[in-house]
């Protein structure tokens, strides 16, 4: 029997609480992994996994997160950095703390939380980190100047730790998923949602859980070991 090497691993998601880190986190468990999440308000009842509260813009709490995912389950081999917000606004009506709150979550989130990690991922020569982009980082999207530009930036940065880590065996790629059932999308006017459909060659949104495939196969060192400096697609045909 083929397996994806990810049993008895630790894995640490961010944002594991709910829609698409809780998907995440859900099928980790599936393939025997361990997995720590981090949550913001509520953790999720229903998971096993072990819970952590820790705000992806406060630095100490990201690296006491990581710390106790150590402690708890053992070196961490994957990081999912997922957690992410919106703050949608057209761009002459974004007021700079919808800009300043949305990098500092979707953005500098993803330095906070892994700058505790990959030195320890470097050492031990292993490693599988996962970024959370989307397609509005990609091709952009109206009333989201701000999240598009954290999403972009979620490219580069995810793109060039691939560059330095690849001597340290250590893997970095982006996941861009298109529009998918969580409750970020849930805010969606149904006309606009109507309207998204149908420039959906799939003419669907995606579920949590085709995105965590997706995150799953990079976390693989045995399905995803040559891959790395990646952007998936995740997106019903809804390319640029
Ligand atoms: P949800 O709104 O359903 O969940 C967002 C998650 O992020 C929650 O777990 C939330 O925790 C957590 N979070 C937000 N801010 C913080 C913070 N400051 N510190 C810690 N955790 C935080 O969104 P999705 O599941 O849809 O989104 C997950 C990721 O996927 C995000 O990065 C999003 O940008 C991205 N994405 C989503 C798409 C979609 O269509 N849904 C499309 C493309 C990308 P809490 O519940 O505690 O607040």
């Amino acid at each position: 029997m083929k397996h994806l090497g990810l049993e008895d691993k630790v894995v640490l998601v961010t944002g594991g609480n709910r829609g698409i880190g809780a998907a995440i986190v859900s099928l980790l468990e599936e393939l025997g992994t361990q997995v720590a999440y981090t949550y913001r308000s509520e953790p999720n009842v229903e998971s096993g996994a072990l819970a952590i509260q820790a705000d992806v813009t406060d630095p100490a709490a990201m690296a006491a997160a990581a710390e106790t995912a150590e402690e708890k389950l053992g070196p961490i081999y994957g990081v999912v950095a997922n957690a992410g917000m919106t703050r949608d606004n057209f761009f002459p009506k974004l007021a700079i703390d919808d800009w300043d709150a949305v990098i500092e979550t979707n953005l500098k989130g993803i330095y906070n939380t892994l700058i505790p990690v990959i030195p320890k991922m470097y050492e031990r020569r292993e490693g599988s980190v996962i970024c959370i982009s989307s397609i509005s980082g990609e091709r952009g999207n109206i009333g989201q100047t701000n999240y598009a530009a954290s999403k972009a930036g979620a490219i580069g940065l995810t793109k060039s730790l691939a560059l330095e880590a690849a001597r340290y065996g250590v893997r970095a790629n982006a996941v861009a998923p298109g529009f998918i059932e969580t409750e970020m999308t849930k805010a969606i006017p149904d006309k606009v949602k109507e309207k998204i459909t149908a420039e959906i060659p799939f003419r669907r949104f995606g579920k949590p859980e085709e995105v965590a495939w997706a995150a799953v196969f990079l976390l693989s060192p045995i399905a995803s070991s040559y891959v790395t400096g990646t952007v998936l697609q995740v997106n019903g045909a809804h390319h640029t």
